[in-house]
């Protein structure tokens, strides 16, 4: 159960702490942030509401234990983490049932989450370990007008104190993508997670504290971001912002001083869906891409765009296996689940109103219970309805009909969005074509768009985001170049002796 058995230290009464020097506290606030259950929309948790002094001491702490963390050598940092994810793994059920709880995420994709970061941690480490262990050597002669008397060496070094923002929807996932790759390559790290899915965050911070890194390198800040987000996001002690989330990012990016910033936003995924494509496979494809966590994944299927001739057999392939998604709570495992809050259903179910007025066919009947929103496929939709270009982030998916391939193209890079897409056909030849033409970070071929395996390249264009994720990119990031040139008095050429009787 959350907040027992090793984790009974991080709860004071009835409000999680938050972590700051080596320790759990309590904020001198004497204010908490309830983090609403979305299946009952009663208060699950509570976690403190931390003040600007609070955050002050945790910049103060990791600037100064990130100055010894970057001495401490990279085998040693990689073993913490490994130890870390370890702790995580062992520790999955109490840190899922969280998920469950405060994220209405499916109690087995819940599990997952936490494995996978397990996973993402131990990966980092390994990765780490190579990628900083080398470093380039350079010879000035291969410049033109240069002789070789100057040997330049050069290496990765830290940037100093990393603050990560993860969202809602996996926020033990897109805290450790953030958290292990900062700390393998010699930073210190302050996290603010997610009001809904802070405690998961807590008990996921636990496990780095139980592996023993030093106090002050890691801190968790916690407490609305609408209040304290922008003296984290602004604070002179930050080295870099690795966000990820929603327009926020946008506002964030352009507050934020002259620093390195990871921004993982928002997406509009298109599937293009041609006629020779296999329509059992797309069906599949969207129901999983679309559908799953209730659609609220960054990388979710957000709108189809399907050749008019293959159209009606597609969405009657879709609409059949949209009948037999099971809609209820999490802990059953329930295919669709409360949206996490009821501001996001209002939206949701705002768009979908939009495009009742404005004449989409409804596949299915509009139904809805507080946050519980059942799965619905909206045919016939047209460019002008808002659910054509505004993501949802809920179980609710579009279909427009195209005549061409030009137009499916046309309307995916007509949007502010350019995260993933993806295309279905048998013929490879266009697939790579119509992937060059998508401007979208990535482009899935005969799959839906997802952002793992963890280690892959992810990174939106346009509004989705600024530089890119994945263990490697994350670690490069997160990283700054250091180099060092050797100048000697006279060129020296290896293997040439003749010089040597100058000496
Ligand atoms: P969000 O509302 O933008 O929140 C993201 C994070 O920002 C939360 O931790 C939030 O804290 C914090 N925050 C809010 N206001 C802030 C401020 N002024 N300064 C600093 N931080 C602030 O997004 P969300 O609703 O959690 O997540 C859904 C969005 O994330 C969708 O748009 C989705 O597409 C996107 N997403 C993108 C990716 C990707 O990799 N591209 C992956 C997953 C999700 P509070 O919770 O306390 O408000």
């Amino acid at each position: 159960m959350a907040g027992t058995g090793i984790f009974t230290e991080i709860l004071d009464g009835e409000v999680y702490k938050y972590y700051s020097d080596g320790e759990w506290k309590t904020s001198s606030s004497g204010k908490s942030v309830a983090i609403i259950n979305p299946s009952t929309r009663k208060t699950q948790y509570k976690v403190q509401a931390c003040t600007q002094e609070e955050v002050n001491k945790v910049m103060e702490l990791a600037k100064s234990a990130q100055k010894s963390w970057a001495k401490t050598p990279l085998w040693k940092r990689a073993e913490l983490l490994h130890k870390a994810a370890a702790i995580l793994k062992d520790n999955k059920t109490p840190i899922a049932e969280s998920l469950v709880k405060e994220i209405a995420k499916p109690a087995k994709d819940s599990v997952t989450e936490v494995v996978r970061s397990g996973d993402l941690i131990s990966y980092c480490a390994e990765e780490g370990v190579r990628i900083l262990g080398e470093g380039k050597f350079l010879l000035s002669d291969s410049f033109p007008g240069n002789e070789r008397t100057k040997y330049c060496l050069t290496s990765k070094i830290p940037l100093g104190v990393v603050l990560a923002i993860p969202p809602f929807n996996y926020p033990v996932n897109l805290a450790v993508s953030k958290i292990a790759p900062a700390l393998i390559a010699g930073n210190s790290l302050v996290l603010k997670p997610p009001t809904q899915g802070a405690v998961s965050c807590l008990h996921m911070v636990h496990c780095f504290h139980l592996a023993g890194f030093p106090k002050g390198l890691i801190s968790c800040i916690t407490g609305k971001g609408s209040e304290i987000g922008d003296f984290l996001t602004m604070h002179p002690a930050v080295n870099c912002i690795s966000f990820t989330g929603g327009d926020t990012g946008i506002s964030i990016s352009k507050k934020a001083g002259m620093i390195p910033l990871q921004m993982e936003l928002g997406g509009k995924d298109a599937c293009i869906v041609l006629e020779d494509a296999d329509l059992d496979l797309v069906a599949s494809n969207i129901i999983k891409g679309g559908f799953s966590y209730s659609g609220q994944r960054c990388t979710a299927v957000k709108v189809v765009l399907v050749m008019e001739s293959v159209a009606d057999e597609l969405v009657e392939k879709v609409k059949a296996k949209v009948a037999k998604l099971t809609v209820g709570p999490p802990e059953e495992n329930c295919d669709i689940t409360a949206v996490v809050s009821e501001s996001s259903a209002n939206f949701i179910e705002g768009l979908v109103m939009d495009a009742k007025d404005k004449g989409a066919t409804f596949c299915q009947e509009y139904k809805r219970e507080g946050n519980l929103i059942w799965p619905l496929l909206l045919d016939n939709v047209r460019p002008d309805m808002r659910i054509a270009w505004e993501e949802p982030f809920g179980p609710v998916l579009p279909v427009l009909r195209i005549n061409s391939v030009e137009e499916g193209i046309n309307h995916c890079n007509a949007s502010n969005f350019g995260l993933q897409g993806c295309v279905f056909t048998k013929d490879i030849n266009k697939a790579i074509l119509i992937s060059d033409a998508m401007e979208t970070g990535t482009v899935q071929i005969n799959s839906a768009p997802a952002r793992g395996p963890d280690h892959f390249p992810f990174q939106g264009l346009k509004d989705s985001g600024i530089g890119s994720q994945g263990v490697t990119n994350s670690i490069n990031l997160m990283t700054k170049v250091k180099t060092t040139v050797i100048n000697l008095p006279t060129p020296s050429y290896s293997m040439g002796h003749g010089f040597i009787s100058r000496l």
